[in-house]
């Protein structure tokens, strides 16, 4: 492990930074510049606000980012450390063609911080779980197999290190060219999980598959014996790696409060995986925290996305809060419950209203990814787990991560994408929570209506539909539930029709992001959120409330054409597109349901979606970075 790690900032075995006060600060830089820089750098440092003394980066204004290591102050006595100054004076020099390809790597993702103030009373909770962070990537980075490879040590090459957690280059361009990659030569990918010698690929995993005895738990790696292939326990496999990350959990237990103590129980029997493989006995522990823990934390080995067979665990590690918002809605909504479910009977027949239960996702704001989990570009926004197990079989838990894109710089790059869009941004808000609540909703509204276990004729919607109809049309009813209950929540007062108008037009832009991600995916197979949109949108433009104005300026003052909404007729509009929705999915009217995705994802609207898309896409994905901001 030793040497990557030490090429890392600010460990304890590292170079210290130094204060460095008579280092001129050049004033006026502009801070998304600034923040990439210090990308570039690999300093660990975000600018988040820029009030006091424009263009200067001051101590009020700069959080600590988690890059590995113990926080670290970036201020002393007011002035900035040796690195902020770095950062401050300029790029790093664009260098040979690695150097550049790189850059060009790093260029994919715009550095997008999630924030999260720390009390004095938390501190020593949240700089433990930093220390299980450190230590699940370590652990994670032997997995990957890019554990102890050493990136070159410019700026540039050790922030794609940290970034992708490897050596190697993720986006699809520049993936296959050898020159971009952080270590001076190159270095092949063989993940740890698999025997150091073997080259994996779609035939080896088939007959890894086929060996007897089977090698493919996801719990374990694949190592050699002799000149057979046996599968080893995770424990066994990464044992020092293993006991870190155990040792590190029970130390993040030990700072909890007696109000805590089922996080507390869940952290140990976390541990207690890590040394003999039992992820029952911490699934089970970790269903105990439901409701008992004002954090949301998941670690351990979970999704398998991550390595060639697909087989294999990946350790990651999820660390958040419970999002007080969404409790305080899910409160408001309960006593509401059988009127909402009268409101969607009464346009599904022939459904008929039946008493409902929710049973809602998590809502968690994000503190800090790590391992599997910490993606290169953009982030998992809803995750159900454990995959395996009896805690699987019995639903697990799911949550809907709520604070991905709230940081200034995306909430900027929304409302650019709105402004490129729609005519006007009247009822269009930076206000996270009309879209927060319409997203309640929708969760809520997969227990209403004509959901799972309702039968037509005896069957089911998977048997009416088939599958992958069946997923894309329960979430078109879901999220059209979610338009319609807002205005039925406005009726009944509990939201003004402000709120509703702007809960709209925040459902209107996140159905041109999903538009813009592609009606399928890269293997051809439907992809629900995007079909579901491209018939919202499609419907509510043949109903007129919604119109595509080619002559019309948008609301940024320079793209021609854009979206004009009718706000007076939206709510017909939708009434009208709940009827047909909900509808297809009262009679099970596969035929019908067939039909609006054959006419309208994209049917008709391919030149609209290309332009949908192209607007879209000149924001930036965000490559997230976790800061912290530790108050007295
Ligand atoms: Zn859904």
């Amino acid at each position: 492990m030793a040497r990557w790690w030490c090429v890392l900032p600010f460990l304890a075995a590292c170079p210290r930074p130094t204060p460095t006060p008579q280092v001129p600060v050049p004033s006026a830089v502009d801070r998304g510049e600034w923040n990439r820089r210090a990308a570039l750098h690999h300093v660990p440092a975000f600018w988040v606000s820029d009030d006091a003394d424009p263009g200067v980066p001051g101590p009020d204004e700069v959080v600590w980012l988690w890059t590995g290591g113990a926080p670290q102050p970036l201020f002393v006595d007011g002035a900035p450390i040796e690195a902020l100054a770095r950062v401050s004076a300029g790029a790093p020099d664009a260098g040979d063609a690695r150097i550049q390809a790189v850059l060009a790597e790093l260029a994919h993702g715009r550095p997008s911080v999630v924030l999260t103030e720390v009390t004095a009373a938390e501190r020593p909770f949240v700089e433990a779980m930093l220390a299980v962070g450190d230590a699940i990537d370590a652990l994670h980075g032997l997995q990957r197999g890019s554990a102890g490879i050493e990136p070159a040590p410019d700026g540039p090459s050790r922030a794609l290190s940290w970034r992708n957690q490897g050596p190697w280059c993720e986006q699809s361009t520049l993936e296959e060219a050898p020159e971009c990659r952080a270590t001076v030569e190159p270095v092949p990918r063989r993940p740890g999980v698999y025997p150091s010698d073997m080259e994996v690929d779609s035939a080896v995993c088939a007959e890894l598959e086929a060996h007897d005895p089977p090698l493919m738990d996801p719990f374990t790696a694949v190592r050699r014996e002799g000149d057979d292939l046996v599968a080893v326990p995770y424990p066994q496999a990464f044992p020092e790696a293993s006991e870190r990350a155990a040792t590190a959990l029970e130390a993040a237990a030990s700072t909890l409060s007696d109000e805590e103590a089922a996080m507390a129980a869940y952290l140990r029997a976390a541990a207690q995986a890590f040394r003999d493989n039992d992820q029952v006995a911490a699934d089970r522990a970790w269903l105990g925290t439901r409701g008992k823990s004002a954090w949301y934390v998941r670690v351990g080995p979970d999704e398998t996305y991550w390595e060639p067979c697909d087989r294999k665990a990946g350790y990651h590690l999820v660390f958040a809060r419970i999002n007080p918002a969404s409790i305080e809605w899910q409160e408001k909504l309960e006593p509401l419950k059988q009127e909402l479910e009268a409101a969607i009977a009464e346009r599904s027949g022939p459904y008929v209203a039946r008493d409902v239960a929710f049973s809602l996702p998590e809502f968690i704001d994000i503190t800090l990814n790590a391992g599997d989990s910490r993606a290169p570009l953009g982030g998992t926004t809803g995750q159900s787990l454990p995959n395996w197990g009896p805690v699987a079989e019995a639903g697990g838990r799911t949550v809907a991560m709520t604070n991905l894109d709230s940081d200034p710089d995306s909430i900027a790059t929304r409302r650019a994408r709105a402004a490129s869009m729609l005519c006007t941004l009247d009822g269009f808000t930076d206000d996270p929570t009309p879209l927060l609540v319409s997203t309640v909703l929708h969760e809520a509204a997969h227990n209403l209506g004509p959901a799972s276990g309702y039968t037509v004729d005896g069957k089911t919607d998977e048997q009416a539909f088939g599958g992958e109809l069946a997923t894309m049309l329960e979430e078109l009813k879901a999220q059209t539930a979610a338009m319609l209950l807002t205005d039925f929540l406005a009726e009944k007062a509990v939201v003004t029709e402000d709120f509703a108008r702007q809960a709209h037009i925040a459902d209107f832009v996140w159905m041109l992001g999903q538009i813009s991600n592609g009606m399928v995916d890269a293997e051809g197979g439907a992809e629900p959120y995007p079909q579901l949109s491209a018939i919202q949108l499609g419907l509510l433009m043949e109903s007129g409330a919604v119109e595509w104005k080619a002559d019309a300026t948008a609301a940024n003052g320079q793209d021609a054409g854009c979206f004009a909404i009718d706000a007076e007729a939206l709510p017909g509009a939708i009434e009208a597109l709940a009827d047909e929705v909900f509808g297809v999915k009262g009679r099970a009217d596969a035929e019908r349901g067939r039909a609006l995705r054959e006419s309208h994802a994209p049917g008709s609207h391919v030149a609209l979606f290309q332009t949908v898309t192209e607007r879209w896409r000149r924001g930036p994905t965000g490559s997230f970075v976790y800061g912290f901001r530790f108050t007295e």
